[in-house]
């Protein structure tokens, strides 16, 4: 089977890949770098015809094409897709311990948010899911954040948290139209985690901040879809 991860060089992106390495997965390790993706590969051991790297920038278009052509070509199918790519673009947000008001957020920090968390995990479905219906399996996880959470709406990152609502919007949306066949399509909120985006404050080490999306990764034939989990358990949007 074939898995695709988004910004697979560091933090949980480079995780989750060594996990799918080890349960058999066939990977392709993406990231916006070359050289960053290099030694990512080389960190896992190198690579060969179960781990590939791919440069890929979610934001840009082109760069998405690239990956477009790539799947048409060469691997023909995709099982598994991971929407990890994220970034937390609200200016001044880790300065100011993410206290920016949306009333003078700037509405660039906010696109720019939505391009990559949001926008960047849909047009990866569209490339993705194709394949994922003419093969009769898919599972699809969007590594989202309790900050995109309705029901708990805290103030402060507003680009962030906009874009990761919106992005459960897309699970909700995709897995509709999905059905509760084969594929399967779900976020994730991994908690706190010990990555540059988490800082060394966070509560959870990596390999458990994977926890849960490499179980989604994996669900069985009758598991969940269009659902919002945070340690295997379902949580409000
Ligand atoms: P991280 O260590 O900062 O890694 C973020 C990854 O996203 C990097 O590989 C980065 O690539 C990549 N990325 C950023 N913009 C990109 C773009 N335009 N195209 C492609 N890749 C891009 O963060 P992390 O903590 O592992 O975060 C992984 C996911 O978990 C994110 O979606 C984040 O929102 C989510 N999350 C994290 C936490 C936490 O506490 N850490 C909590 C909730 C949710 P570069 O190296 O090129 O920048």
């Amino acid at each position: 089977m074939t898995a695709v991860v988004t910004g697979g060089n560091r933090g949980m992106g480079l995780e989750i890949c060594r996990q799918l390495l080890g349960r058999g997965y066939r990977v392709i390790l993406t990231c916006r770098d070359q050289i960053k993706g290099e030694a990512a590969v080389d960190a896992l051991g190198g690579g060969n015809d179960r781990l590939l790297f791919v440069p890929l920038d979610v934001t840009n278009e082109q760069s998405i094409k690239r990956l477009d052509v790539y799947v048409a070509d060469r691997l023909r199918e995709v099982h598994v897709l991971i929407n990890n790519a994220g970034a937390a673009f609200d200016r001044g947000g880790l300065a100011e311990l993410g206290q920016h008001s949306l009333l003078d957020a700037p509405l660039d920090d906010i696109r720019c948010s939505i391009e990559i968390n949001t926008l960047g995990a849909l047009r990866m479905c569209q490339i993705v899911v194709p394949y994922m219906r003419a093969q009769g399996y898919g599972r699809v996880v969007n590594v989202s954040s309790g900050m995109g959470q309705l029901a708990d709406m805290g103030s402060g990152w507003p680009g962030y948290r906009l874009s990761k609502t919106a992005m459960n919007g897309v699970t909700r949306l995709l897995a509709a139209e999905l059905g509760d066949g084969d594929i399967k399509v779900n976020s994730v909120c991994p908690g706190w985690v010990r990555t540059d985006m988490g800082g060394s404050a966070a509560t959870r080490s990596v390999a458990e901040g994977v926890e849960t999306t490499l179980w989604l990764a994996t669900l069985p034939d009758n598991g969940p879809t269009g659902g919002f989990f945070r340690d295997r358990q379902s949580i409000d949007w």
